[in-house]
């Protein structure tokens, strides 16, 4: 994204350091992600757009798509294979092979609306793996969990009023992207928290609000974006969470999934900028995905 951009290359690195510290490391199976298509792509963004990003790519230097969201000669194929992963993880999961899945992933995509980049995202992710789930695996409900400090509004826009996606989110509000609160769709459970909340109204959100409602939608797959810039040490916003409120919320959510969804869980990292407690909060959500927590 350039330089001092705080969507930065560390941030995959912090996650393996924190991994390896854990004593998570060697419990992993790891997979190179592989290019998304234009057809995967296409499930979620029009075709048109898709393109458009591709001749938006530079051979040199850089382009900004917007204020915040740039590309450099090798964004698209970072773009390509955080979506590639998308799908990747829904068809390991969905073969029975693996109950989880973690995608460490650059750019995160949940701000990516259908036609437009936004929020250092170009390629919503989690919407790929959601229609990928839907449209090439059958699925007819698919859960997308997104505890991001900024409101999802990229993946909002494409589900919003789709019977086959519920999206249960908190996020600071009011914050960026100013989206989320005013007359959201029947299949938006969105819950907005004030500047200085903390595990306390996190965890009220969940109970009160997004767990009632998962109950009733059964989801056949659940999806996480798994943003970690709601954490105290994160300086991007200025909600409080800590390092177990993400193993609290992953394990609330896999007992979703093992009600309703057969254990499947995907989950796509989102956003998350400072490096050690994004790391650290990282650990927590794959030890509650690997069920080591209990
Ligand atoms: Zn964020």
């Amino acid at each position: 994204m350039g330089a001092h951009h705080p969507e930065r290359p560390q941030r995959i690195s912090a996650i393996e350091d924190q991994l390896i510290a854990a004593g998570l490391d060697s419990a992993l199976t790891r997979f190179e992600a592989p290019l998304a298509t234009d057809e995967e792509l296409a499930r979620a963004h029009p075709l048109e757009y898709v393109q458009a990003i591709r001749r938006a790519a530079p051979r040199a230097g850089t382009v900004h798509l917007d204020p915040d969201t740039a590309m450099n000669p090798h964004t698209l194929n970072a773009a390509l294979r955080a979506a590639g992963a998308a799908v990747m993880g829904v068809d390991l999961v969905l073969s029975g092979k693996f109950s989880s899945s973690f995608a460490a992933v650059r750019p995160p995509g949940h701000h990516a609306c259908r036609a437009r980049p936004m929020g250092f995202c170009i390629f919503n992710n989690v919407a790929v793996a959601a229609r990928h789930a839907l449209e090439q695996h059958g699925l007819e409900r698919v859960a997308i969990i997104d505890f991001d400090v900024h409101h999802g509004n990229g993946t909002e826009d494409i589900f919003e009023g789709d019977p086959a996606v519920l999206m249960a989110s908190t996020f600071q509000h009011p914050f960026y992207p100013y989206s989320g609160t005013e007359d959201p769709a029947s299949n938006m459970v969105n819950i907005p928290l004030a500047a200085g909340a903390g595990s306390k109204q996190f965890k009220e959100a969940v109970t009160k609000h997004w767990i009632p409602a998962l109950d009733r939608f059964r989801p056949e797959l659940v999806l996480f974006s798994a943003g970690f810039d709601a954490h105290a040490e994160d300086d991007m916003a200025m909600l409080r969470l800590v390092d177990d409120d993400y193993g609290w919320v992953t394990a609330q959510l896999k007992s979703i999934a093992d009600r309703h969804a057969g254990g499947r869980i995907v989950s796509m990292l989102e956003g998350g900028y400072a490096l050690s407690a994004l790391g650290r909060s990282a650990v927590q959500h794959l030890r509650a995905l690997a069920g080591l927590n209990a």
